[in-house]
């Protein structure tokens, strides 16, 4: 197996600048920096060069009606999104992208990945949650300040938990009928208030496949803004190895042993099955069960 890379959509080279976004004197100066850029997209798809760059252009370029969300600084160089408050959020159907995704550097895709984030959590929080009242920008693009009430709301994360579970030397995956043809995962879902990871990632894995695990440890995390999730890796310990698959959530669920897992992150099961590709966090944690 080759060696292990990091999760996609992480390693973004900008600095993010909070003291900046706070601070209306500096915010107003990036705006006029005339090196500042803004990340050129098709509605919330990426504009990629054929070196797997993202396209940028100019301030000026920014489309009447739309408003400047302030990324940050990469070496210096103030980078900002567009908002256009009357689009709506693509949510979580967004396979489109994928393509685009494959074909960027990976930092470029993980500048990429902050900036979609940021704008789907604008178009879902235009209202204040509290009264109601369509909200503005403020600090940046990293706020909204509803002027009725006086609340403030930030741009959030949902916490989604991923955990492949294994025992004795096997693997539990499952498919969900949305996943592409023959592709097997790890389990996932949301964490729910009043759940820590580690029970998340138990109750969702009991839930699907009906197997009990253990021991849970942190394996890795990665920026899923599709719409706006967090995906937390853990691998468990299972408890016990039969599999009721609850077929409201599942298609499938099943054991693999480690050659047929080495064999689908090969792309050479001899049945062809097939694990997420690199980009996924999902692939580096069975990457990792098998590597040990
Ligand atoms: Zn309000």
């Amino acid at each position: 197996l080759n060696h292990r890379p990091r999760p996609g959509l992480t390693g973004s080279p900008l600095e993010r600048a909070d003291h900046i976004r706070t601070d209306e004197e500096a915010l107003a100066k990036v705006c006029g920096d005339l090196r500042a850029r803004l990340l050129r997209l098709d509605d919330l798809d990426p504009e990629v060069d054929p070196l797997g760059a993202l396209g940028w252009c100019s301030l000026a370029d920014c489309p009447d009606g739309c408003e400047l969300l302030f990324l940050g600084l990469d070496q210096g160089v103030p980078c900002f999104a567009a908002l256009d408050e009357a689009a709506p959020s693509a949510g979580q159907g967004a396979y489109r992208v994928w393509r685009h995704l494959d074909m960027l550097d990976p930092a470029h895709a993980a500048t990429y990945a902050a900036a979609r984030g940021l704008i789907e959590w604008h178009r879902r929080h235009l209202h204040c949650g509290r009264c109601g009242t369509r909200t503005r920008i403020a600090k940046g693009g990293w706020s909204r300040a509803c002027a009725d009430c006086g609340t403030e709301q930030f741009p959030r994360v949902d916490p989604v938990v991923i955990m492949l579970a294994e025992h004795d030397g096997e693997a539990l995956v499952g498919r969900q009928p949305r996943f592409p043809p023959d592709r097997y995962s790890a389990l996932a879902g949301f964490v729910e208030p009043g759940e820590s990871l580690e029970e998340a990632a138990r109750r969702e894995v009991l839930e699907e496949s009906g197997i009990r695990v253990g021991r849970v440890r942190y394996q890795a995390s990665q920026p899923w803004p599709f719409p706006g999730s967090l995906m937390i890796g853990l691998l468990g310990e299972a408890e016990s190895t039969e599999i009721v698959v609850d077929r409201t959530e599942l298609e499938d669920a099943r054991w693999f042993d480690r050659d047929e897992v080495c064999a689908m992150l090969a792309d050479r099961h001899p049945d062809g099955l097939k694990v997420p590709p690199a980009m996924a966090i999902a692939h580096h944690l069975i990457r990792a069960a098998v590597e040990g």
